[in-house]
């Protein structure tokens, strides 16, 4: 029997949803329905200070009106910050993480400092200042109060999980890049995990088995399948679609405001020409 279809539409409750927002939910939705599958709905809100409950409520009202409905509870990020603990403590057991005690200004500073800087799709990478820091040192500052977040050792990882890759659909297999991204933060000095840690888990807790996100996250599947592989964890199948654009061709981004549902819903539009703008008749 071929797995159950599961796809997830994970938002962050940063401002309100756009057209762009819609297209993405509206294709991982199609595609859970349409194989008879499973669709789950998640809020990414790791990010505390950012993140509003008004702008939660406005996604799952955004989306009822849009027509669509999830299967089982909503998954919130905040709610489960053990999870994440608990896969980085495995993660911190392998020894294939480090505490970085580094501000954005040391890690500018160093860049610049640098003869040549490695770029990854993010731009500048982490140029490694503590991952040679003596464990001596790293104690004396924890002691005395340092703040620090958390990397993955990339090299140090791929070493310990071996080659690994995904399965991309439309573009087929691809390599996993361990170090595309450098030596990610895997827990943020001000939240006990980080984007790419609380996603890969949270797939792999929901059993989502078609991660069906914008064209720009496909880069940080690299590190999505890393994890994966460290923690033992199945690997998902991809589809990450185009992103939406205006009629200048710009993504939709949350600074624009005119286009999100909500406007867009006050300014008349029925839920059938919004459908229709993001591409789903
Ligand atoms: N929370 C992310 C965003 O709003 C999406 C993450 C994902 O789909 O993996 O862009």
């Amino acid at each position: 029997m071929p797995l159950p279809l599961i796809t997830r539409f994970a938002p962050s409750p940063t401002g309100y949803l756009h057209l762009g927002h819609a297209f993405s939910a509206l294709t991982a939705w199609h595609r859970a329905r349409d194989a008879g599958g499973r669709f789950l709905l998640r809020i990414e809100d790791i990010d505390i200070r950012r993140c509003k409950p008004e702008f939660e409520a406005a996604i799952l009202d955004d989306l009822a009106w849009l027509g669509l409905d999830w299967d089982g509870d909503v998954r919130r990020q905040s709610d489960h910050f053990a999870d994440y603990g608990a896969a980085l403590d495995r993660l911190q057991d392998m020894g294939v993480v480090y505490p970085c005690f580094c501000t954005r200004a040391d890690i500018a500073r160093e860049i610049a400092a640098a003869q040549s800087a490695p770029h990854g799709p993010d731009g500048p990478l982490y140029p490694g200042t503590c991952r040679g820091l003596a464990p001596a040192e790293r104690r004396a500052r924890v002691k005395a109060g340092a703040e620090f977040a958390l990397r993955l050792d990339c090299a140090k990882a791929a070493d310990r999980a071996g080659p690994y890759r995904f399965f991309e659909e439309g573009s087929g297999w691809i390599d996993g890049e361990p170090g595309l991204h450098g030596d990610v933060v895997i827990a943020r000095k001000d939240t006990p995990t980080s984007y790419h840690l609380a996603v890969t888990v949270d797939d792999h807790l929901q059993g989502v088995t078609l991660v069906s996100r914008g064209i720009d996250l496909l880069p940080a599947t690299h590190v999505h399948g890393l994890l994966q592989r460290l923690l033992g964890y199945e690997t998902p199948r991809y589809a990450h679609h185009r992103l939406l654009t205006d009629a200048q061709g710009r993504r939709f981004a949350k600074r624009d405001q005119s286009l999100t549902l909500r406007a867009l819903r006050e300014a008349g539009a029925a839920t059938a020409d919004v459908r229709k703008r993001a591409g789903f008749d």
